[in-house]
C-alpha cells in the first residue's frame, strides 16, 4: 500500500525562517501545507541562461551582462524631489548606463567602486543616444567564474502580499529539498508508467527550477499537464468511489411488461425520436435491472424529456410503487401536473399535485396519498417536506435539475428505499464541467428534436427597430399564434422592473389592439399564475407578457413568436432557454431580442452567439468560455474553481483523462487504499465544497 509522506501536510511554519507574518501572506494565497506550497506554480519565466556582449545587445530586449562599473553617482536630474542614481558600466566590447530612479541597491553605492564586477540583467531601453537599463537586478561577483552559477531560468511567481520573490523562492527550494524526495502521486505506478506520465517530483522539478525555459503553449508542457492529471484525478477518483458506494445496494427490480407502461406507450400521440427511444430502452434496462437507475437526461429544450419521465412514471406506478416527480417553478409543476393527469385520465391511477401555500388543500392531499399504495406525485421543493412519505418510492424524476441541490434529490431519494433515480437538465453542460458535477451519474443524450422542427430564426433588434419587432409579433398573431415578451427581473431593482412588465402589459394592449394580453411574473399569488398560464395554453391569451417565470420548461406550442427586452442583460445559457419556449411545433418560429443602445462588448459577444446558432451545446460552450465554470453554474463562492493549476475552461480533455484513469486505479485499489484516497479527497476540498452538493 501507497504510504502517503505526511510531512506534506504539515503547515508552512514548519519551514525554518517562516514566521507569522510570511504565513499569514502565503495563507492568503490558500497556501497552508508544504504541499500547497510546492503546488504554487510560476506563471512566467525568465530566460538568463545566455551571458552577452555589451555591443550585441539589442534594446528592447532583455539581456544579461558581465561588466566593471566605470563611474558611478547621482543622476543629475531629480525626480519628485529625490535623487536618482546612475552607474555606466563596461565589458571588453562597449558600455552601457545602468540607471535607479530611486534608491539604487545598497551595496553599489557604499561597496561598489570603479572596476567591481556586476551581473546585470534587465530590459534594454534608449535615452537619446544612449542605451541604457532602468532598474537592473544587479548582483556583486568575485570574479567571471562566478557567474556561471547565475545563469539561469528564472520562475516568476505570482506576487504575494508580505513574502517577498526571493524569500518565496527560497521557501520553495527548500521544501522541495526536504520533502520533494518523497512526493509520490497518488496514481498508481503501474499506471503511471503505462500512461508514460512524467513522475509527480521530475513535473514539479522541472517547473520550479527549470534548466531550460517550459514552452509557452500550455499544450506542449508535459510537466504542467502533469500536475493538473494529478489533481483532477483525485477529484475523479473521489466521484468514482462515491458512485461505486451508491451501487452497492441492489435496486428494485421492474416490470417493464405492466400494462399501464405498455398501454401508454401504445397510445402516443406521436413517434418516438430515434433518440428518444435509445434513451428509453437505458431507462428500462436500469429498471430492470440489478441496479438502481442513477442516471441524467440531458436534452436540448423541446427534445421531449418530459414523455420519458412520464414513461419511467408508467414503469413504476404500473409495477405498484409510487413516483415522485419534482420542478422547479411552481408554473413548470402545474403544467406536468396537468399533462399527466389528462394522460391518466382513464387508467385510473392517482395523480397528486403538491407545492408551498396550499393551505387545507395540502393536508387533503397528503390523507388521500396514504390511502394510495401506489400512485404520481409531482410539484415543487414542496414534495421534500418531511410529512410527505414515500414509503413505496420506485422511481424519483427531477426536471430542470441544475436548479436544485444535489443534496434535495437526495432528500427526495431517501424518503424510499433505494429508488431509481432519473434528472433531467436542459441546460447542456459542457462535457468538462459534466464529468465534474455529474461524475456519478450515468448520462443519456437526447441529440434530436422531433420531426418537422425549424431553426428558430433569432434577430438582434437595437431599439430603433423596435416598430419591427412589433410588426413581426402581429404577423404571428394574425396567423393565430401566440407571442410571449419577457422583461428582466434584477434582484437589486426587483420593484422597478415589475413596474417594467407591469406597464408593459398595458402598454401591449395600444400596440396590439383587439389582441388579448395576459400578465404573469412571480410575484402573483400561485391560483392567479396558474389560471393565466392556462389561459395561455388553451390560447384564450394572444400575447403573454411576463418576467423570467417562463424561463425553464413551459411548453406552449402555439406559441411561436417571443420578444426579450433588455436582452443585453441576460445571460447566454439564460436566453437559450427563454428562445427554448418556442419552436416546439412545426411553425416557424422567431426570437426577437430587443436590446438597449448601451451595451457591454460582452452582451454583444452573447447575442452574436445566439443569432448564429441554435446549438445548445455550442452556446454551453461558448458560455463557460465568456463566463467561466464558476460563475456559469453560480459557484463562485463553492470552491469548485478551486483547482490549484487546472482550469475547467481549457483542460476539459486532461479532465477526461483523469477520469480514465481513475477508473483503472478503482480497480487495482484495495479497500483501505480507497478509503486513504477519499479522506485525502475530504481534507484537500474541505474549505468550501461539497462536490456532491452542488450539481
Ligand atoms: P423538453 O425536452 O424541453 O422538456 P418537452 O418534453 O417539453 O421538451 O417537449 C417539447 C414538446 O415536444 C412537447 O409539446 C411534447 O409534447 C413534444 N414532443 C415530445 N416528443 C415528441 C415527438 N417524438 N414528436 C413530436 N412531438 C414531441
Ligand atoms: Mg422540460
Amino acid at each position: 500500500m501507497r504510504k502517503r509522506n505526511e510531512n506534506l501536510d504539515r503547515p508552512v511554519s514548519d519551514l525554518k525562517g517562516v514566521g507569522p507574518a510570511i504565513t499569514r501572506g502565503l495563507a492568503g494565497r490558500a497556501i497552508h501545507t508544504i504541499e500547497d506550497l510546492l503546488f504554487f506554480l510560476p506563471t512566467r519565466y525568465e530566460d538568463r541562461r545566455e551571458i552577452r556582449p555589451i555591443s550585441e545587445i539589442e534594446e528592447g530586449e532583455p539581456a544579461l551582462i558581465v561588466a566593471r562599473v566605470l563611474t558611478q553617482g547621482s543622476l543629475s536630474f531629480r525626480r519628485g524631489g529625490k535623487a536618482g542614481y546612475q552607474a555606466v558600466v563596461t565589458d571588453d566590447t562597449g558600455t552601457i548606463c545602468l540607471k535607479w530612479f530611486h534608491h539604487p541597491p545598497r551595496y553599489l553605492k557604499e561597496s561598489a567602486s570603479k572596476g567591481t564586477l556586476l551581473l546585470i540583467s534587465g530590459k534594454v531601453t534608449r535615452f537619446g543616444a544612449q542605451r541604457q537599463i532602468v532598474h537592473p537586478d544587479v548582483m556583486p561577483l568575485e570574479n567571471e567564474e562566478e557567474s556561471r552559477e547565475y545563469k539561469a531560468v528564472i520562475p516568476l511567481y505570482p506576487e504575494i502580499e508580505g513574502v517577498k520573490r526571493g524569500i518565496l523562492k527560497r521557501l520553495v527550494k527548500k521544501a522541495f529539498e526536504d520533502h520533494g524526495a518523497s512526493l509520490e502521486s497518488l496514481i498508481p505506478v503501474g499506471i503511471e508508467s503505462r500512461h508514460r506520465l512524467p513522475s509527480l517530483r521530475e513535473a514539479l522539478e522541472a517547473l520550479h527550477f527549470p534548466h531550460v525555459p517550459p514552452p509557452l503553449s500550455d499544450e506542449d508542457f508535459v510537466e504542467r499537464k502533469r500536475l493538473i492529471i494529478e489533481e483532477f484525478f483525485l477529484f475523479q477518483a473521489a466521484v468514482l468511489l462515491e458512485r461505486e458506494e451508491g451501487r452497492r445496494f441492489p435496486g428494485i427490480r421492474l416490470d417493464i411488461n405492466n400494462d399501464l407502461y405498455r398501454g401508454t406507450l401504445g397510445n402516443l400521440t406521436f413517434d418516438l425520436t430515434t433518440a428518444q427511444q435509445r434513451v428509453l430502452e437505458e431507462i428500462e434496462g436500469d429498471m430492470a435491472g440489478l441496479r438502481p437507475m442513477n442516471r441524467l437526461l440531458q436534452g436540448d429544450v423541446g427534445s421531449g424529456k418530459t414523455i420519458l419521465a412520464i414513461l419511467a412514471s408508467c414503469i413504476a406506478v404500473g409495477d405498484g410503487l409510487q413516483a415522485a416527480f419534482m420542478a422547479p417553478t411552481e408554473i413548470l409543476a402545474e403544467q406536468h401536473y396537468l399533462t399527466v393527469h389528462r394522460m391518466f385520465e382513464e387508467t385510473g391511477v392517482p395523480v397528486f399535485y403538491l407545492r408551498g401555500d396550499m393551505g387545507k388543500e395540502r393536508e387533503e392531499t397528503l390523507r388521500r396519498m396514504e390511502s394510495e399504495k401506489s400512485f404520481i406525485l409531482i410539484g415543487t421543493h414542496a414534495l421534500l417536506q418531511k410529512d410527505v412519505t414515500l414509503t413505496r418510492l420506485g422511481l424519483v424524476v427531477v426536471d430542470e435539475q441544475h436548479r436544485f441541490g444535489v443534496s434535495q434529490r437526495r432528500t427526495l431519494k431517501q424518503k424510499g428505499f433505494m429508488p431509481h433515480v432519473l434528472v433531467m437538465s436542459a441546460t447542456p453542460i459542457p462535457r468538462t464541467l459534466s464529468l465534474v458535477l455529474h461524475g456519478d451519474l450515468d448520462v443519456s443524450i437526447l441529440d434530436e428534436l422531433p420531426r418537422g422542427r425549424h431553426r428558430i430564426a433569432t434577430h438582434v433588434l437595437p431599439d430603433s427597430l423596435r416598430s419591427e419587432a412589433y410588426r413581426m409579433i402581429e404577423a404571428e398573431l394574425e396567423k393565430g399564434r401566440q407571442a410571449y415578451m419577457v422583461y428582466p427581473l434584477v434582484e437589486q431593482s426587483e420593484k422597478v422592473d415589475l413596474l417594467d412588465a407591469t406597464a408593459m402589459a398595458s402598454h401591449a394592449e395600444t400596440l396590439f389592439p383587439g389582441r388579448r394580453i395576459g400578465l404573469l411574473h412571480g410575484k402573483m399569488k400561485p391560483r392567479e399564475k396558474e389560471q393565466i398560464m392556462s389561459a395561455f395554453k388553451a390560447g384564450e391569451v394572444d400575447v403573454l407578457v411576463c418576467t423570467t417565470v417562463v424561463e425553464v420548461g413551459i411548453d406552449v406550442p402555439n406559441a411561436t413568436v417571443i420578444a426579450v427586452e433588455h436582452a443585453e442583460r441576460f445571460g447566454l445559457s439564460q436566453l437559450h432557454q427563454l428562445r427554448g419556449r418556442v419552436g416546439r411545433s412545426t411553425f416557424p418560429s422567431k426570437c426577437l431580442l430587443l436590446t438597449q443602445a448601451k451595451r457591454t462588448e460582452q452582451a454583444s459577444r452573447r447575442l452574436k452567439i445566439l443569432a448564429k446558432t441554435n446549438d445548445g451545446f455550442l452556446i454551453a460552450e461558448e458560455d463557460l468560455k465568456i463566463r467561466g465554470a464558476g460563475e456559469m453554474l453560480g459557484l463562485r463562492q463553492s470552491g469548485l474553481t478551486g483547482f490549484r493549476i487546472g482550469d475547467l475552461r481549457r483542460d476539459g480533455e486532461t479532465m477526461a483523462l483523469a477520469r480514465e484513469l481513475a477508473a483503472e486505479a478503482l480497480k487495482e485499489w484495495s479497500h483501505p487504499e480507497a478509503e486513504e484516497i477519499k479522506a485525502i479527497f475530504a481534507k484537500r476540498w474541505s474549505h468550501g465544497l461539497n462536490v456532491f452538493d452542488i450539481a
